[in-house]
């Protein structure tokens, strides 16, 4: 099975949003000196309920800060390739925009909201965010939905 493909269809993905990594992985990622490339994030299990903030791979133009009201391109983008090939997280290596998705994938996506609902990993969350001065709670004043709203919609429906 591929692990990798730079067809149109899979740079599309990659223009469209960033992976969404585990925190596991984003904290590898953040003591390999990425720090400044990932962006502030959240998601809710209801529309009612507490925000679970995350930090993943930021939107070009969103180092550093909060993501965007409306996804785009992963800053590790470059030239339609994926600068962080060797380092990518496991979604990168399962998901294609030239494949179906499959269960596979939704049992990722969900194993990586869980991910987030530790203390250890909003802990490191809200490290990140004093480190850069942001606010976790302007955010839903800032952003009431998320890309990763739509992965719990996709998940838990
Ligand atoms: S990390 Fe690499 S594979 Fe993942 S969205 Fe960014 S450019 Fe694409």
């Amino acid at each position: 099975m591929k692990d990798s493909c730079a067809c149109p269809k899979c740079v599309e993905l990659c223009e469209k949003w960033p992976c969404n990594p585990s925190s596991d992985e984003i904290r590898r990622l953040l003591d390999a000196g990425h720090s400044k490339d990932m962006m502030l994030d959240y998601f809710q299990m209801k529309s009612d309920s507490k925000p679970v903030f995350l930090l993943t791979f930021a939107v070009k133009g969103r180092r550093k800060g909060y993501a965007p009201f409306y996804t785009g391109p992963c800053t590790f983008l470059k030239k339609k390739k994926c600068v962080i090939h060797a380092e990518r997280p496991l979604i990168a290596r399962m998901s294609f925009g030239c494949l179906p998705a499959n269960k596979n994938l939704e049992k990722l996506h969900a194993r990586h909201l869980r991910s987030w609902r530790t203390r250890k990993a909003q802990a490191m969350v809200a490290e990140w965010a004093k480190e850069y001065g942001l606010e976790l709670d302007k955010r839903l004043i800032r952003k009431p939905e998320s890309v990763w709203d739509l992965f719990v919609e996709a998940v838990y429906a």
